[in-house]
């Protein structure tokens, strides 16, 4: 049954906005117990609390538990880099990451990270666990929308995938051209220009839903593109111009 009341792809319980997170949490705290992580004496330093989420070309990582419930394959450090990390794959780096926040319930940084271009196959570990990279709208379908722990879960996924999604198109700087790097454990982004240094900021893009309905005859005002596969009807939505 669907709720009107809810709806998909909001209710982020990840925080990370300077006021709503703890010092040692923030982006940029985060990012360099990262970095330590990835360096030489990251045997020594102590483990702090990261889970990451895989991504390959716009899906994440996910597998189904109990029945028709599905959760998001997070991994924690050790364990993403046993899978995605390993020679003769590519290493990913501490810039690969991009931070989504922090969550209070169970005291972790949560990351995500884009592994299309490490393209080897799926770890059998991995198969074995039952995880493999899902479309988010099949993930959504498959949402029981009274369920509330995928509901967040599916907020968290939209926001990495959209993250995700600029970084990747939003390589070069728009004023001189130079090639941007992230900074802020990938909340922003900067040209790399040092007599530009412009600061990109993730793109938002407003869009709107709606259902016009017709009480008085019972019937509701539904559109059909030319691309729907047959019997598909959808309300009407777009971008806000
Ligand atoms: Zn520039």
């Amino acid at each position: 049954a669907m709720s009107l009341y809810s709806h998909a792809f909001s209710g982020n319980p990840l925080r990370s906005g300077p006021h709503k997170t703890p010092e040692s949490v923030t982006p940029e705290s985060a990012f360099l117990k990262l970095k330590t992580l990835f360096s030489a004496d990251r045997h020594e330093s102590h483990i702090p609390n990261f889970k990451v989420l895989p991504f390959r070309k716009g899906k994440p990582l996910a597998g189904a538990v109990s029945g028709p419930r599905w959760r998001l394959g997070w991994l924690n450090f050790h364990e993403f880099l046993g899978h995605f990390g390993n020679p003769p794959r590519s290493v990913p780096s501490e810039d690969d990451f991009v931070y989504l926040g922090f969550n209070h319930e169970d005291d972790a940084v949560y990351w995500a990270v884009d592994t299309s271009e490490e393209g080897g196959g799926l770890s059998d570990e991995l198969g074995a666990k039952q995880l493999c990279f899902v479309e988010l709208r099949t993930l959504m379908v498959a949402t029981d929308w009274t369920e509330a722990k995928s509901m967040a879960e599916l907020a968290v996924a939209g926001h990495a995938k959209s993250l995700l999604e600029w970084h990747n198109t939003a390589r070069f700087c728009g004023h001189c051209g130079s090639a941007t790097v992230p900074v802020e454990a990938g909340k922003k982004k900067r040209c790399s220009n040092e007599s530009c240094k412009k600061s990109i900021y993730p793109r938002l893009d407003p869009v709107v839903i709606m259902l016009v309905i017709d009480r008085e005859n019972d019937c509701a005002l539904l559109s059909k593109q030319s691309r729907f596969v047959p019997r598909m009807w959808s309300c009407l939505a777009g971008f806000i111009e």
